[in-house]
């Protein structure tokens, strides 16, 4: 009897593995390095889910007319209109250009929050607050270095 029970939890172990594995492999498979030129920096970010120190980007500053691309698949994410000055340290806006990312909960480091990544190459780009100042509510907090601003 106690033998067939731990079959049967061993069965069922290998089986929930075997589920779990196509979408781990799936998830996988969707991120991926498409830019060659990205720095060690832009990789650890995007595809650690790394996060750049505050205050350092140059695109705290831009202020022109345009759209941010993705800087790993060129994916257009976010218009210059949404763009505010969050106070955080990092380009906030108050939304993103439909369907260009996924989320996921992020449990790390105690805190549940929301991550988002690139809807085309799954890089990671940064997380989503619910306390952003416009009509949307939103505050996309994103790093710097995983965006490309191109001005009209
Ligand atoms: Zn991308």
């Amino acid at each position: 009897m106690e033998f067939r029970k731990r079959k049967f939890i061993k069965i069922l172990g290998a089986s929930f593995l075997a589920l779990l594995l196509p979408i781990k492999v799936i998830f996988a498979a969707t991120k991926k390095v498409i830019n060659p030129n990205l720095s060690k920096e832009q990789k650890n970010i995007m595809f650690n889910e790394g996060t750049e120190r505050p205050f350092t980007s140059d695109l705290l500053k831009e202020k022109r007319k345009g759209f941010y691309h993705c800087a790993n698949c060129g994916n257009k994410l976010f218009a210059s209109t949404s763009k505010f000055d969050s106070g955080t340290g990092w380009p906030s806006f108050s939304e993103a250009l439909p369907g260009a990312f996924k989320t996921k909960i992020d449990n790390s480091f105690g805190m549940v929050r929301v991550e988002y990544h690139c809807a085309k190459c799954g890089a990671h780009h940064g997380h989503v607050f619910n306390d952003g100042p416009k009509e949307s509510g939103k505050r996309f907090c994103n790093n710097g270095l995983c965006l490309i601003f191109k001005p009209n």
